[in-house]
């Protein structure tokens, strides 16, 4: 196993590999690695040494120092020495970076029929998923989730930002790309009742895509679907049956099956346990997590379940009236839940020991309409901490802690003086 190297000062770290004189000249290749940069992360890379321990490098800004370090290529791979240790570069595998991601829809159009108002369903998200993780996505009914994970998978037309799909721009890919990206890409829905045709029987219902896609040639098909069906815990003579006869949790297996016979890369598992009794919510949500292990699946986990979240996912995403207003690794988020928001939603998780006293946070007043969002912070008709400026300026996702983001005017101040301390050292 790994072992993971916790840096204090990233950025510094990040000013001492951008210094040294030979090493800017073959910063290009850097880039190459995973260098992202958008409205609210600057992300460098992975490094890894020797010894397995991996090094990750977040930084808030590029400046220039004196050379501390002395990089070099060798064998084609960039090593330097941190302390007695060297590391070498390694590509953090992305495969899903989501920019400035809005869809509105039109509900009035004026005279000429040209939409004058519009539904903020998605409204400026941005975030990135590595490859084999799970990305919890939460948020009160009615907040853009659902819509979120739609418009990734290209099932809306999105109204600005972008999409990049294994370093693609999803709304670039057309025809034949399309339907290989349609196979890449698969959802599973809610409600496994009324999402299977009850026309059809299990095997047409799993094999369908197969054939579609080609996925195996024609004559394997039964026994590729009868494959499928085991590794979701159908049985084989499932096959030739309807799904009425089946209960929730099977016809939710079902579902997984059809999604998985087209083995895709990222699943988007829209609300997948809510309709389920709680007993069969647990087979699904380790069926999901024993299949991400074995196929090195990335999921996009949306639910209002707040357990089952923590439960799957490596990283949280916090919605609120279709923006992010907090993001972080499960850890920090369930630990330290910064946003007045998180706060609230995070202190409805039971805690399954009788000595803790929960305080419970109830938010007063409904979540406004997203026709029509309040200036400023969105949740400042409903936040007990508001101040002036909430009522008049967007707050900006900013960075607290490594890869842990908050969108609140509480903590911009905080985040204004650690930036002007590290600008004045
Ligand atoms: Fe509350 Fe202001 Fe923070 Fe919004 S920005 S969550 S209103 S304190």
């Amino acid at each position: 196993m790994n072992e993971t190297l916790e840096i204090q000062n990233p950025s510094l770290i990040q000013d001492l590999i951008l210094s040294g004189k030979d090493f800017k000249k073959e910063f290009t290749k850097v880039e190459d690695v995973p260098y992202f940069d958008c409205s609210y992360q600057r992300f460098l890379g992975k490094y890894i040494a020797e010894d397995d321990t991996v090094l990750i490098i977040y930084a808030e800004g590029i400046r220039y120092q004196e050379k501390l370090i002395h990089p070099e290529f060798i064998e084609d791979k960039l090593i330097f020495k941190l302390g007695t240790k060297k590391y070498t570069i390694e590509e953090i595998d992305y495969i899903l970076k989501v920019e400035n991601l809005k869809q509105y829809f039109p509900i009035a159009t004026n005279f000429f029929g040209k939409p004058i108002r519009f539904v903020h369903a998605v409204d400026g998200v941005s975030f990135k998923l590595e490859k084999g993780k799970t990305i919890g996505v939460v948020g009160e009914s009615g907040c853009g989730k659902t819509t979120l994970g739609r418009t990734i998978l290209k099932l809306y037309k999105k109204t600005a930002g972008d999409i990049f799909f294994e370093g693609k721009d999803v709304s670039q890919v057309k025809g034949k790309n399309l339907r290989k990206l349609r196979c890449d890409m698969q959802l599973i829905f809610q409600d496994p009742y009324s999402s299977l045709s009850p026309k059809m029987t299990i095997g047409a219902i799993i094999s369908e895509a197969v054939r579609a896609h080609h996925i195996v040639p024609k004559e394997d098909v039964r026994e590729y679907t009868f494959q499928i069906m085991e590794k979701c815990g159908l049985q084989r003579h499932y096959y030739d049956r309807y799904p009425h006869e089946f209960s929730g949790g099977q016809r939710q297996r079902i579902c997984i099956a059809r999604a998985l016979a087209v083995k895709p890369k990222l699943v988007v598992c829209d609300e997948p346990v809510s309709a389920l009794d709680v007993s069969i919510q647990a087979q699904i949500i380790n069926l999901l997590k024993k299949l991400q292990k074995e196929s090195n699946l990335t999921y996009i986990f949306i639910s209002h379940d707040l357990s089952v979240v923590k439960y799957i996912s490596d990283t949280i995403a916090v919605m609120y009236l279709g923006s992010l207003v907090e993001i972080g690794s499960k850890k920090d988020i369930f630990a330290t839940p910064l946003h007045p928001y998180t706060e609230a939603l995070f202190s409805a998780v039971p805690i399954p020991d009788p000595t803790v006293k929960m305080k419970r946070i109830i938010l007063e007043g409904d979540l406004p309409s997203p026709a029509n969002p309040p200036k400023g912070c969105k949740f400042h008709t409903r936040c007990s901490r508001c101040m002036e400026i909430c009522k008049e300026k967007t707050p900006q996702l900013k960075q607290m802690d490594d890869g842990h983001y908050v969108a609140c005017h509480l903590y911009q101040e905080q985040v204004d003086e650690t930036k002007e301390e590290k600008d004045n050292l």
